[in-house]
């Protein structure tokens, strides 16, 4: 049989929320469409599907305002890098912004949001496995900067978010999960709130639910493999 997009979602979709069901969990799953075609993304919106996840501004820019979309009530998030002369392309555009990840780009977001006046939605990136290839801040500095976060008036901070250093056996990110996990309790504990926790791709999604995902990014089991 041929898998075409929607048959690839609904397969994936049912073994998520068979998962769930049997964990006794409730999560969102984020559809990563970065490199892929807008009529993909449409077939799953036309699925009733919400949560899309780009990686790179210019196209996340260039597929956000495709008229496609325009009958869709789609929340982007943005899981990429930032850079400075690309913010206008995701500030107040997007639903949530993941890859926060230093007090800098933090205040970067919170002053173009006073310009556009809009308060921009954001997570705290963490580099729980202390990974040198990637970004994020690491656990003992999120203590610090969290209440400095919480200063700034036109962001607000839903959550944590981390990418854990690739294993071909999930079970390795297990532990660094469930840091996650502790972190967002004592912060919650500390601030009070309940705090999303984005972790979690296509290999390692079901350790990331286990552990109190709140949210869960997956790519190449909806959309297959990418090019680049
Ligand atoms: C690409 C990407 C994903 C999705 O990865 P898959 O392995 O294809 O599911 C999730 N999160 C981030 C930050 C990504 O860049």
């Amino acid at each position: 049989m041929i898998m075409n997009i929607e048959n690839k979602y609904q397969d994936f979709l049912g073994e998520f929320n068979k998962y769930l069901e049997r964990i006794n969990k409730k999560a969102t799953l984020i559809a990563v469409s970065k490199t892929k075609p807008i009529d993909n993304i449409v077939s799953l919106c036309r699925l009733g599907h919400c949560d899309f996840g780009e990686n790179y501004a210019q196209e996340f820019r260039d597929k956000i305002k495709d008229e496609r979309f325009s009958s869709f009530n789609i929340r982007w998030h943005f899981i990429g890098n930032i850079q400075r002369n690309k913010l206008k392309y995701i500030v107040g555009k997007s639903s949530l912004i993941h890859t926060v990840d230093s007090y800098d780009k933090a205040e970067m977001i919170n002053d173009f949001s006073i310009k556009v006046d809009s308060v921009q939605p954001i997570l705290l990136q963490v580099n729980i496995s202390k990974d040198p290839k990637k970004g994020g801040v690491s656990a003992e500095e999120v203590n610090n900067l969290f209440p400095k976060l919480m200063m700034l008036k036109n962001i607000k901070i839903n959550g944590l978010m981390t990418i854990t250093q690739y294993s071909e056996d999930p079970e390795n990110c297990r532990n660094d999960y469930k840091e996650m996990k502790n972190l967002s309790l004592i912060l919650e504990s500390k601030y009070g709130g309940s705090l999303e926790l984005s972790m979690g791709m296509s290999n390692d999604y079901k350790v990331a639910l286990d552990e109190g995902a709140t949210m869960v990014r997956v790519g190449t089991k909806i959309f297959g493999e990418r090019r680049k």
